[in-house]
Parts: C-alpha cells; structure tokens; sequence
C-alpha cells in the first residue's frame, strides 16, 4: 500500500515536470549511427533494463540516468551480428574466459552465429540450454549443419542417401528447428556435405523454409575445383528457388587465380535472382587470406571418402600415388602455389609460422610431398592467400553483402575483422561509408538471419549497443599474431549489462541463447 502510494506520487510528480524520467543507463552526446544506414547524428540513449528506451536529447526531455556514459567525440551504434563464426566450441567451454567471447566483444560484436559450414553439434537444444546456464559473454545462435547430420546417419560415405536414410535427416533438421536453430548451413566444399547432391539439400531445406528459418552455405566450389564459383552461385539459386527459401552465401569471395575477376559475374547472377524475387544474400571479411586446413585446401574430396582411416590409406598406396599428386598440384596452383600457405594452427612440430613453401625447402622436399606428410602426421590449419583485393572491393559494396568474420583459430579475423572494416575500409580507404559500414553489421545480418529485436538504435529494441573511438578503432591481430585484441571499442552493452567498460571486460556474462 504504501509503495503504490509512493509510486503515484512519483507519477504525478514526473508529469507535472513533464515526462521526466530516470534511465539504468544515459549514453550522452555520442555521433549516433543507428543502423539504418541514415546519417549520423548526435543523440542521447536510454536503457532500462535490458531494453532501449529512449532515443533523443536528454536535456530537453529531462531524462537522467542511474548511470551515465559520455559518448562525446565517439560512435554509438548498434552491437555488432556476426554471421558467420566458430564461436560454439568457445561459448560451450567448460573455461569461463572462453564463454566470455572476447575476442568478439572487443570488435563490437553482440551477437554470433555459429554452426556454419554444415558443421557443429546436432544437439541445438541441448547447446543453448547449455549456454544459458553456464553464461556466455555474447548473444549466440546456431544453424543445424547439414555435413554433421549426414555425417550421423551415414558417416562419411560417398553414397546418395536410401529413403530410409533421408528420412533419418529430415527428423534430425525438424527437431533442431523446433529447438530453436536459425536454419540450416551447408559446407558443400567440404566432404562429407560435399558427396550430397542438389536435391538433398533441397529436401531438406524446404523442411527448413515451412518453419521459418534460412539457408546459409558454404558453397561447393569458390574456385574451379569441380561445378566452379559460377556454377555454385547458380546452384545455390536453384536452392533460393526449388525449397523456397531465403539463402545466405558465407564469405563470398573469387579463390584463386583462375576466377579472379568474376565477382561482377557472381553480382550479375545474384542481382537477377534478386529482381526475380528471390532472397538471396552475402556476407563477407575483409581479407585477402582464407582460412582452412591443409587437407581440405589440397586433397581431392575421393581421398577423404569414408573417413580419416581411408584417406590415410589412400595417401600411402603407390598405386593412387601418382594421381593424388597430379589433383593436388593443381589445387595448390588454383591456390597461389606453396609460398601461399600459411601454417597458423598445427600439432606438428617445427611448421606453425612458415608457409608450405619453406617447410619444403627445409626438409630438401616437393611441396606435395610435404604437404601430405603434414596430413598424416595430424595436418594443419592454413592461412591460403588466394583473394584480390578487387575482388573483396567489388562484392563489399553491394547492398545485399553483410560483414561476417568466419573467425576460426589461427586466423587473424576472428580478433579483427569489423575493426578492420571500420579502420581501413572506412577511415582510411573510404570504400564504404560509416553508415554503409555500421549498416552491414548489425540491421542488414538481423533483417538476412531473421534475428528479432537486434540490430538498431531505436526504442524497444533490445540494448545491444557499442561505444567507440572512430580515431583509434583498428584490428591489431595479424596472421603471425593472430590473437590480439582490437582495440577502439570503449563500451560494449549486452543485453543492456556493460560487458566492455572503458574499454576493458567487466566480467560480466550478458549474453543470451538465442531461438528462432
Ligand atoms: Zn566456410
């Protein structure tokens, strides 16, 4: 009774100065760049809770709050989404460092999305009820990874699946969707999603579609190793079309020598998807490096079928000996030859640091040769410098391409990618501009991935919100050093909780499982 009595009198008192109200959290005086990709402009922002409640000038509206952030001579946008990550092995890490996500909250990122490339845990359900209750640093997601549920039905084998089989996957997809996963990821490239044929993932996509989720893949071929980048965009359309499902292509980029210049080529086909009326969209991170294993960039797919046991058998038989050499000097060249392979993440001895080209000189060997040793003996992550800048320019000026990091070990991406876009991108090369930039960062993936409430600066949404120095927002991670923080974000807001305090990690786990 008397609570409510003082509350009243709070009412009243609060209308009588008219609508004057206390906030958790004031951002004061910052260049507001929302997310729509208007123009910036100086705006206070309240938060309540774990919500923005108030976009506009504190002063006049008489709006104080419990705490108050100076946000003068910085940016404030919305946090970061990022599409495309290898954050589940991190946010399920029994080490809550690793749960915290920095390397991402240090960028900017609010919100990951992991599972790509048709890989991860099945177990949706089972891996968000986990994050929830151990804590996690960031927002995440998952998709369902079509390589991970044909692998569980039928293993790495070549063949096409029986009905029996098919059905298998259809039921593990259906309940990973109703578990909450966003849609599904193919890695079409990567065995074993890469013995499937069209129509199965179609098949399953439509499942997909009917619960409202989308189709995100790393597709079969970025180069010219089999049906060549043209032909997958092509492929990856008839997907869009047949299972009537909005598409996603992760890292879209030109690899390789042989389809350098073709990403106009690829723009022309996804425009006129687009004009057609299919949703058909891109992300991308802006460096000239992929990042990959040493198998999976040099081994024909026909050696790794059936597995790692039969692969290894493969590559000791003199009889395949030949072959397998001839396919693989080919896919290095595709590649940019030995010089262009960088060991970034390796168990084998004496190798992290050096690119193919010198391990095989030091060891007075072939590169091929070198290359397969390194495979027996437990293989390698690879830097594979195999983009032109062009390229990466051509595909991240198209209003349909987003910023995902594809952040893998070893990889200097995963520390720095939307830094570097902001830095060198904007600031200093003015491709895009911070409008563009903020844009396709955090409203573009929310709106292509279907995440609610994310994404902008506006009333109601949720308050994942970024603070930072346009004069000293940069990545520091290098491929020699891949794991240094960026640097430039002063405050990092997670659900309303500040998890980057002046530029440092608060210890605070604000981030949430995020369902579909
Ligand atoms: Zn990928």
């Amino acid at each position: 009774m008397r609570r409510s009595i003082v509350a009243l009198v709070g009412l009243v008192a609060a209308q009588s100065l008219g609508a004057q109200q206390t906030v958790d959290l004031l951002v004061r005086g910052g260049t507001v760049v929302d997310g729509t990709g208007s123009a910036a402009r100086t705006a206070d922002i309240g938060i309540k809770g774990d919500r923005i409640v108030f976009v506009g000038d504190a002063a006049t509206s008489k709006t104080t709050g419990t705490r108050t952030i100076d946000a003068t001579g910085f940016i404030v946008a919305p946090g970061f989404i990022d599409p495309h990550s290898h954050t589940a092995g991190d946010l399920s890490s029994a080490t809550q460092s690793r749960r915290a996500n920095v390397a991402y909250l240090m960028q900017g990122v609010t919100t990951v999305i992991s599972n790509n490339d048709g890989g991860g845990s099945v177990d949706i359900g089972q891996t968000l009820a986990a994050w929830t209750k151990q804590g996690i640093g960031t927002n995440g997601a998952l998709f369902i990874g079509h390589g991970s549920v044909r692998g569980k039905v039928m293993g790495a084998a070549g063949a096409l699946p029986t009905a029996a089989q098919l059905a298998a996957m259809r039921a593990i997809v259906v309940k990973a969707m109703d578990e909450g996963a966003i849609g599904m990821s193919t890695g079409l490239y990567y065995a074993p999603g890469s013995f499937s044929k069209t129509d199965e993932v179609i098949m399953l996509a439509k499942i997909v579609a009917q619960k409202g989720g989308i189709y995100d893949t790393h597709m079969r071929d970025e180069s010219s190793y089999t049906i060549g980048l043209i032909g997958s965009v092509h492929e990856t359309v008839r997907i869009a079309r047949e299972a009537k499902i909005p598409v996603h292509i992760s890292h879209i980029k030109a690899l390789g020598v042989d389809v350098w210049g073709k990403a106009d080529s690829v723009i022309r086909i996804v425009r006129a998807a687009r004009a057609a009326g299919l949703d058909v969209t891109a992300n991308q991170y802006p460096y000239t490096a992929s990042g990959t294993g040493v198998s999976a960039a040099l081994l024909p797919r026909w050696v790794e079928e059936g597995g790692n046991e039969a692969m290894r058998k493969r590559l000791v038989d003199p009889e395949l000996h030949d072959q397998i050499v001839t396919e693989m000097t080919n896919n290095m060249r595709r590649r940019g030859g030995a010089a262009s392979l960088l060991m970034t993440s390796t168990r084998v001895p004496g190798i992290l640091g050096k690119n193919l080209d010198q391990i095989a000189k030091e060891r007075n060997a072939d590169p091929i040769i070198t290359a397969i040793d390194i495979i027996l003996k437990g293989g390698s992550s690879v830097a594979s410098f195999n983009m032109n800048e062009n390229d990466i320019r051509t595909f991240m000026v198209q209003d349909w391409v987003a910023t995902g990091s594809d952040g893998s070990d070893g990889h200097p991406r995963k520390y720095g990618t939307f830094p570097k876009l902001l830095h060198q991108y904007v600031y200093t090369d003015h491709v895009l501009t911070i409008e563009q930039a903020i844009r396709r960062s955090s409203a573009m993936p929310a709106a292509m991935l279907r995440i609610k409430d994310r994404g902008l600066i506006a009333n109601g949404m949720f308050a994942d919100l970024i603070v930072f120095d346009p004069k000293t927002v940069t990545d520091r991670s290098t491929y020699r050093e891949p794991e240094l923080l960026a640097t430039g974000m002063k405050f990092v807001l997670v659900n309303g909780t500040v998890a980057i305090d002046d530029g440092k990690f608060s210890g605070a786990m604000a981030g949430r499982a995020l369902k579909r």
